[in-house]
C-alpha cells in the first residue's frame, strides 16, 4: 500500500502557536490511524494541553494545518463544528454541570445539540454509564460522587456523542491515588474498544499497558515519539531521559 496515501484521523502539518509573542508551539507534525493510541508525555508547560486543544479548536493555532477525519480546520464554522462532532474530550477538571444529574449530565448535548429524542438519548447514556460501572449513580448529582466516578461520568458524557476519536488532557491528574486506577480501568477498555485516542498523561503504567506510540514534548517541540518498549528503554535524547529518570523514580 501506498503510504502516502494512508487514511489519517488526524493529521497535523507544521502547527504553530503562539499565546501573544510566546512561541508556545513549534512546528508539530503528527499523524494519527485509526484506533491507534497515543501517549503524550513531558515536563509541566510543554505544550501537551496546547496542542491536544488546537485539534478540537478549543485553542487556535496560527500556522500550519490540522485535518480531522479528512476536514481542514479552518475558520469555517463547519468545519469546526465536524471536527468537533468527530472528537470527545476529557479534562482534568470534570466539567460536569453540578446543577444537573448524571443522566442530564450525558443526555444534555445529544439532545440539544443532535436533536435527539430524550428516551432515546437516555437510553444511550444509561449504555455508557453501564460501561463506565456507574448506572446506579444516573440520577445524582456530581457533587454527590467521588472524583474517580465523576471522571468516569465524564467519559461517559464524551462517549454519548459518539466520538470516533477522544482526547483525554491530564484525566487522573486531579484525583486522589486510590481513584486513578478505576478511571484508567474505563480508559483501558475503551482503548481494547478501538477507539483512536491520544492522552496526555503521567501514567507511565497505562502508556505501557495501552500505547501504540508515547510523544515526548518538551519546550513547544514534539522531541520524540516511539512505541512504549523503545521509548522507555532507549530514549534518545538527553532531555527524555531526564524526564523519565525524574517521572519513574516517584
Ligand atoms: P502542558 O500541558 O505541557 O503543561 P500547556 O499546553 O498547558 O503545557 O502550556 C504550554 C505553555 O503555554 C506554558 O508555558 C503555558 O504557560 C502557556 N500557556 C498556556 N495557556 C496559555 C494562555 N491561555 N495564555 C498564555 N500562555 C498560555
Amino acid at each position: 500500500m501506498d503510504v502516502m496515501n494512508k487514511d489519517y484521523v488526524i493529521e497535523i502539518k507544521k502547527m504553530n502557536k503562539w499565546y501573544g509573542e510566546f512561541h508556545a508551539l513549534k512546528d508539530i507534525n503528527l499523524k494519527v490511524e485509526k484506533g491507534e493510541k497515543i501517549v503524550i508525555c513531558g515536563p509541566s508547560g510543554s505544550g501537551k494541553s496546547t496542542m491536544i486543544r488546537c485539534i478540537n479548536h478549543l485553542e487556535e493555532h496560527q500556522k500550519g494545518q490540522i485535518t480531522v477525519a479528512g476536514v481542514p480546520l479552518n475558520d469555517n464554522i463547519k468545519n469546526i463544528q465536524a471536527i468537533r462532532d468527530e472528537v470527545g474530550m476529557c479534562f482534568q477538571h470534570f466539567n460536569l454541570f453540578p446543577h444537573l444529574t448524571v443522566l442530564d449530565n450525558c443526555t444534555l448535548a445529544p439532545i440539544w445539540v443532535k436533536k435527539m429524542p430524550k428516551s432515546e438519548a437516555e437510553e444511550i447514556a444509561m449504555q455508557y454509564l453501564e460501561r463506565v460501572k456507574i448506572p446506579h449513580q444516573a440520577l445524582k448529582f456530581p457533587g454527590q460522587l467521588s472524583g474517580g466516578q465523576q471522571q468516569r461520568v465524564a467519559i461517559a458524557r464524551s462517549l454519548c456523542m459518539n466520538p470516533n476519536v477522544m482526547l483525554f488532557d491530564e484525566p487522573t491528574s486531579a484525583l486522589d491515588p486510590e481513584m486513578v486506577r478505576e478511571v484508567l480501568d474505563v480508559m483501558v477498555e475503551l482503548a481494547e474498544g478501538g477507539m483512536t485516542m491520544l492522552c496526555v498523561t503521567h501514567e507511565m503504567g497505562f502508556a505501557k499497558e495501552v500505547a501504540d506510540r508515547v510523544i515526548f514534548m518538551d519546550a513547544g517541540e514534539i522531541i520524540e515519539q516511539n512505541t512504549p518498549a523503545e521509548f522507555f528503554n532507549t530514549p534518545q535524547f538527553d532531555r527524555t531521559k531526564q524526564f523519565l529518570d525524574q517521572i519513574l523514580s516517584h
